[in-house]
């Protein structure tokens, strides 16, 4: 799938606030890449996917307009970003002087210089075990009541000295949020991340 080393597929790419997680209010360039191979049954970007020819992108050029936009993080998310080296990419990032982010499944091998790591893990495709020490954070969306029991798996694999634990009502199940908030002032370790940039409508 991949040309060259000089260009990655982005689906979209765009200057706002942080919506959910640790950094919720944080601004941040996103740079999302296409492809995914994970395939969560409630996906909300069911489009990234695929990778379509038209998506290939100079990396140079998405470092400029990052660089231009002002942010001073930039957000490597997907899609699954880890199908791809993401050395080239978060090297030109750090040169242009932004702080680097990944949101990622753990799906495929580690790779990149980055300041922080969300990992996501998700029931469809396991996060390889090398995730569990680099997060920085690890956010485990509850879909249905079994996930808190899969999230304290998930999180027996973290270091309690590094990771902070996020759970995260999926969008569709926000009904959730109370079996969410019941759970976590049992389990203090744990602590609530919403997906506020979809109260607020921004992207
Ligand atoms: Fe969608 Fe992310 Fe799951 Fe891929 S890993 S299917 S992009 S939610």
């Amino acid at each position: 799938m991949v040309r060259t080393d000089t260009e990655i597929p982005v689906m979209e790419h765009f200057y706002t606030l942080q919506g959910e997680g640790h950094h919720a209010g944080t601004p941040a360039y996103f740079i999302r890449l296409a492809g995914c191979d994970v395939g969560c049954h409630w996906c909300d970007v069911k489009e990234s996917w695929s990778v379509s020819e038209d998506q290939w992108m100079p990396i140079s050029e998405v470092t400029q307009i990052a660089r231009e936009s002002g942010a001073p993080i930039a957000v490597i998310t997907g899609g699954e970003p880890t199908m791809y080296d993401l050395g080239p990419l978060t090297r030109s990032l750090k040169a242009a002087g932004l702080r680097t982010h990944i949101e990622t499944s753990g799906a495929h091998p580690f790779t990149g210089d980055f300041d922080w790591v969300t990992l996501s893990p998700k029931k469809f495709k396991a996060a390889r075990e090398e995730y569990f020490s680099q997060a920085h954070e690890l956010k485990v969306i509850v879909y249905n009541a079994h996930d808190l029991t899969w999230a304290v798996e998930q999180a027996a694999h973290c270091d309690p000295q590094r990771t902070k634990l996020y759970l995260q009502p999926e969008w569709s199940r926000r009904d959730r949020v109370d079996q969410v908030i019941q759970f976590i002032l049992k389990h203090p370790q744990w602590h609530l991340s919403l997906q506020t940039h979809k109260y607020i409508n921004i992207p």
